[in-house]
């Protein structure tokens, strides 16, 4: 897969992908000093166009991260909206992508802090299909991780060093057999999925975890609850959610820029409604990819044709 990728946003400019290193010496890399956001690109092979989703929201939700961690650039959106364009029409990928970019402190430095440290931004895109290899659900089981709080790493800013914490959770769960982990916070309720929103659908309703509760405000997850709300009309509930409660939800699934929208099948082996994927999930899965192909007029302001 990698060798699909000819070029990289890399010091100020586009370059062969294989020039754009970074030190050993890299505070980024040292310290994780860095934050990162993932965006995807859609392929609509009717209409032979590919749309940046959202890109505008997952680029202030970067400035946001970047505030939090002590992070500059010099670039405003609209400068990495013109070099997102630009690097994705000099890779002619005819399919779906996932576009990576970091922002990182740039000094080669030894020391903690993050004060009076040079930050540079670096993006590249890869060809990027299912997150889970053509599984059509998860199994998925309740992490023995906890969640990184926010008073220690604010898990609403994508901090690379908290996806530490992301690996372990995910890594423990598919090496005891299960597809996915979903992880709880310190104070026992749920969370989210390693890299991924949770949703549940109980008796007609949606609920999410509330954006207080060590979640990634998820860019799917309001794509969600809005296409739920115009086209289902129904109201997404934020609040605490009790790990007991998804034992014995109708409905469970993921939504995330890798993971899209994927039906949990079973949480610690108690299957989830038949253990199948529910009507709800598929409706809201169906009108997810419409959405992001391009195919549903009302939603054509979050796609940016490339
Ligand atoms: N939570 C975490 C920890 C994530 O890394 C992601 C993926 N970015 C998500 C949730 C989903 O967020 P989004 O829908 O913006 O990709």
């Amino acid at each position: 897969m990698q060798e699909l990728v000819k070029h990289a946003f890399f010091e100020g400019k586009i370059v062969p992908v294989q020039e754009a290193k970074v030190s050993i010496m890299t505070h980024g890399f040292m310290y994780a000093t860095s934050i990162f956001e993932g965006i995807r690109a859609y392929w609509n092979s009717e209409k032979k166009q590919m749309y940046i989703l959202r890109l505008q929201d997952h680029l202030e939700r970067m400035f946001d991260s970047m505030k939090v961690m002590h992070l500059e650039i010099k670039y405003s959106i609209e400068d990495l909206t013109r070099i997102i364009i630009d690097l994705l029409r000099r890779e002619t990928f005819q399919r779906d992508v996932y576009i990576r970019i970091t922002v990182y402190k740039s000094a080669q430095k030894i020391g903690v802090g993050l004060q009076n440290l040079p930050s540079d931004i670096c993006i590249f895109a890869i060809p990027f299909d299912d997150y889970y290899e053509g599984k059509d659900g998860l199994h998925t089981c309740i992490s023995n991780w906890r969640r990184v709080e926010d008073n220690a790493i604010p898990a609403r800013c994508k901090i690379v060093g908290a996806y530490s914490n992301s690996a372990l959770s995910k890594a423990d769960a598919v090496l005891t057999g299960f597809d996915e982990a979903i992880v709880l916070s310190e104070s026992g309720s749920v969370s989210e999925g390693s890299a991924m929103n949770l949703f549940l659908v109980k008796n007609g309703q949606l609920i999410t975890p509330d954006k207080t509760e060590n979640i990634l405000e998820g860019i799917t997850r309001t794509c969600i609850m809005t296409l739920a709300q115009d086209n289902l009309n129904l109201k997404t509930e934020c609040r605490i959610v009790d790990r007991s409660e998804l034992y014995i939800a109708d409905e469970l699934f993921f939504t995330g820029t890798g993971a899209q929208v994927k039906p949990i099948l079973s949480v610690d082996k108690r299957p989830i409604g038949n253990g199948k994927p529910g009507p709800l999930t598929t409706k809201l899965m169906d009108l997810y990819y419409s959405m992001a192909q391009g195919k549903i007029e009302k939603y054509k302001h979050w796609l940016i044709p490339v």
